[in-house]
C-alpha cells in the first residue's frame, strides 16, 4: 500500500492529484520551482520542497532534486502528472532504482510507446490498424521525398519523440519537402533532444477519437468510454467532449476492441490512453499512445463515475482492478473548456500578470480543475493553461447550454484569457451540431474574421 507521493508536477494536475491522495489517505509532497512559492500545490500539499530555479530545466526537469526531495521525505512513490517528466522512460527507472514506486506504467512501455515511429510497428504487430505511412526514420530528403511519392501527398512529417503538438509538418507537393523536412527536423531537435522524424499519410479533416484505458500488473484491462478531441489549435487540444455523440456503435466498439488488444499486446500496466484519427469514409487509424494521466480526463470521470487518478494508484501499487467492465456504466454527456492565459487577438500569445479578482461558477454539474486564485500572479516559465471547466449534463445539447452559462459567470481579472473565445465556439452552429473535425478550428477562425469585418 502506498502511504507517502510525491508530485513532480505543478499546476492544475498537481493539485488534482493531491486531492484525491487526501481522499484516500495517503500523505503528499509538493516540489516547486522559486517562481511557484506561492502556488496552490504548495500550500494544499501536507509538505513541500523547493527544487530549483524557475527554468523547467532546472527544476521540473531535474530528476535527480526530485528523488532526493522524494527520499528525504519518506516518499513510498512518485506521481508524475502530464508533460515534463511523465513520459521519460530514464526518469521511470531512475525512481524505480531508488527503491521507490513509478506512478505510471513500466519503463520499457513507455520507452516503447514513447517513440512514436516504434510504437506503429508494435501497432502493426498487434493487429492494429495505424496511418499509412513510413516504417523507419527517415534519414534523409531524398529518402524522405522517395516515401512521401509511395504513400502519396498530403504527407505529415512528425517528430518520433514529438508531443504537445509540435514537430509536426503537413507537406502537400514535392516542392515543399525539403523545407518542411529541415523545419520539422530542427524543431524536434530543439523541442525533443533528436532530430528523429518519419513520414505519415496526411489524413484530411478527421476526428480525432482516443479511448481512456485502465490496466493493472496481472493482466487486467477495462476501458471508459472515448473522448472527441477534434476541436484544436495547431494540433493541441481545446475543447474534448465524452462520448463521441457521431461515432456509430460499430465504429465506437471496433476501436474500443483495438484499443484493449493493443493494450494487452504491450503488456501496459497503468491508465494510459490510445489516440486514433477517423477519416471520413469511418476508417480509423492509431496515431499514438499516451502513457500518462491526459489533460482531458475528467471528462471520461464525469460520465463513468469512475476516479482515473485513485485507480493509477492502486494499480501502480500492485493491487487489482476491482472494477468490472460490466459494472462501469457510461451517463450523460461531458464537455471540457481548457481555459489558457492568452491573448486571443494577438495568435493566441501566451499573456501572464496577475490575478486581481477570480469568480469561479458552480452549481450541478460544474466541475473546475485549477490551481489559481484572487491576488495569484501567473509565472512566466510555463504553460498558459491555468483552469479547466467541466460541464457534465444528461445530453449533450443542455451540456452545451450549461458550459455557455458557466463561462458567462467565470470571470479571470487582470489577464488575458480565451473565456470569450471559447463561448463564441459554443454558440457555432458546426460545433453544436458536433460535425467538426479537427480543420474546423481554423474555419471557425475565418468565419469570426469575416462577421468582425462586417461589422466594422
Ligand atoms: P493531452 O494528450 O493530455 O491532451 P497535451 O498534448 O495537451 O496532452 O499535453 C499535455 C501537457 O503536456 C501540455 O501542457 C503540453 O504542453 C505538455 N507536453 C506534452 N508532451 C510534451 C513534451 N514531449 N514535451 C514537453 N511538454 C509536453
Ligand atoms: P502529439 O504527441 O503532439 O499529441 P499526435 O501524433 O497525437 O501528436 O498528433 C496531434 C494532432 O496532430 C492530432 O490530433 C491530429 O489533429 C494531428 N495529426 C497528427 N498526425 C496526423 C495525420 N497523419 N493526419 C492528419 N492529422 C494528423
Ligand atoms: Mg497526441
Amino acid at each position: 500500500m502506498i502511504k507517502k507521493i510525491l508530485i513532480a508536477n505543478r499546476g492544475e494536475i498537481a493539485v488534482r492529484i493531491i486531492r484525491t491522495c487526501k481522499e484516500m489517505g495517503i500523505k503528499t509532497v509538493s516540489v516547486y520551482s522559486t517562481a511557484d512559492k506561492d502556488a496552490l500545490h504548495v500550500q494544499i500539499a501536507d509538505e513541500a520542497v523547493c527544487i530549483g530555479s524557475p527554468k523547467a530545466m532546472d527544476s521540473y526537469l531535474n530528476m535527480s532534486n526530485i528523488i532526493e526531495a522524494a527520499c528525504q521525505t519518506g516518499c513510498d512513490a512518485i506521481h508524475p502528472g502530464f508533460g515534463f517528466l511523465s513520459e521519460n522512460p530514464r526518469f521511470a527507472r531512475l525512481v524505480i532504482g531508488c527503491g521507490l514506486i513509478f506512478i505510471g506504467p513500466n519503463p520499457e512501455t513507455i520507452e516503447k510507446l514513447g517513440n512514436k515511429s516504434e510504437a506503429r510497428k508494435i501497432m502493426i504487430e498487434a493487429g492494429v490498424p495505424v496511418v499509412p505511412g513510413s516504417k523507419e526514420i527517415i534519414k534523409d530528403v531524398d529518402e524522405g521525398k522517395k516515401l512521401a511519392n509511395d504513400i502519396t501527398y498530403p504527407v505529415i512529417i512528425k517528430a518520433s519523440n514529438g508531443g504537445g503538438g509540435r514537430g509536426m509538418r503537413i507537406v502537400r507537393k514535392e516542392e515543399e519537402f525539403e523545407d518542411a523536412f529541415n523545419a520539422a527536423t530542427s524543431e524536434a531537435k530543439a523541442c525533443f533532444g533528436d532530430s528523429d522524424v518519419y513520414i505519415e499519410k496526411y489524413i484530411e479533416k478527421p476526428k480525432h477519437i482516443e479511448i481512456q484505458l485502465i490496466a493493472d500488473k496481472h493482466g487486467n484491462v477495462i476501458h471508459l468510454f472515448e473522448r472527441d478531441c477534434s476541436f484544436q489549435r495547431r494540433n493541441q487540444k481545446l475543447i474534448e467532449e465524452a462520448p463521441c455523440h457521431m461515432l456509430k456503435d460499430d465504429i465506437r466498439q471496433s476501436m474500443i476492441n483495438d484499443a484493449i488488444k493493443a493494450c494487452k499486446y504491450v503488456g501496459y500496466d497503468s491508465v494510459g490512453t490510445i489516440e486514433f484519427l477517423l477519416d471520413k469514409s469511418g476508417k480509423y487509424y492509431f496515431m499514438e499512445m499516451n502513457t500518462r494521466i491526459q489533460v482531458e480526463h475528467p471528462i471520461s470521470e464525469m460520465i463513468s463515475g469512475v476516479d482515473i487518478v485513485k485507480q493509477q494508484i492502486k494499480v501502480a501499487g500492485g493491487q487489482k482492478l476491482t472494477l468490472k467492465q460490466e459494472d462501469i456504466k457510461q451517463n450523460g454527456y461531458a464537455i471540457e473548456c481548457r481555459i489558457n492565459a492568452e491573448d486571443v487577438e494577438r495568435n493566441f500569445a501566451p499573456s501572464g500578470g496577475k490575478i486581481n479578482f477570480l469568480h469561479i461558477p458552480g452549481g450541478r454539474g460544474i466541475r473546475v480543475d485549477s490551481a489559481v486564485y484572487t491576488g495569484y500572479e501567473i509565472p512566466p516559465f510555463y504553460d498558459s493553461m491555468i483552469l479547466k471547466l467541466i460541464a457534465f449534463a444528461p445530453t449533450r445539447l443542455e451540456c452545451i447550454k450549461k458550459m455557455r452559462v458557466a463561462l458567462e459567470e467565470l470571470i479571470i481579472d487582470g489577464v488575458k484569457t480565451n473565456i470569450e473565445f471559447h463561448y463564441l465556439v459554443l454558440h457555432n452552429k458546426t460545433f453544436i451540431e458536433g460535425k467538426y473535425d479537427t480543420g474546423f478550428f481554423e474555419e471557425f477562425i475565418k468565419e469570426l474574421e469575416e462577421q468582425s469585418g462586417e461589422l466594422i
